[in-house]
């Protein structure tokens, strides 16, 4: 099964063991703010960075260092 985020197409298998993973614990959506740094989402690597983008710049946040990126937030763990 494909699944297809930002544009790319990926196998659930090959994410489904961080789904899982991100869909047990709380996250928060903040805007990134850390000048001259950027992160990756978790699931997809999309790269998060402070931006006026939303979908670059606002992101889902835990624990302190971990992120996940709107759409895959969207796709995966948001409750139906
Ligand atoms: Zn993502």
């Amino acid at each position: 099964m494909k699944i297809r985020i930002h544009g790319n197409d990926w196998h659930a298998h090959d994410i489904s063991e961080n789904v899982n993973w991100c869909k047990a614990h709380n996250w928060k959506f903040i805007r990134y703010a850390k000048e001259d740094d950027h992160d990756h989402c978790l699931i997809c690597y999309w790269t998060i960075h402070k931006s006026d983008d939303p979908e670059v710049g606002e992101a889902y946040f835990y624990g302190g260092s971990t992120w996940l990126c709107s759409e895959c937030y969207g796709q995966f763990i948001k409750e139906a």
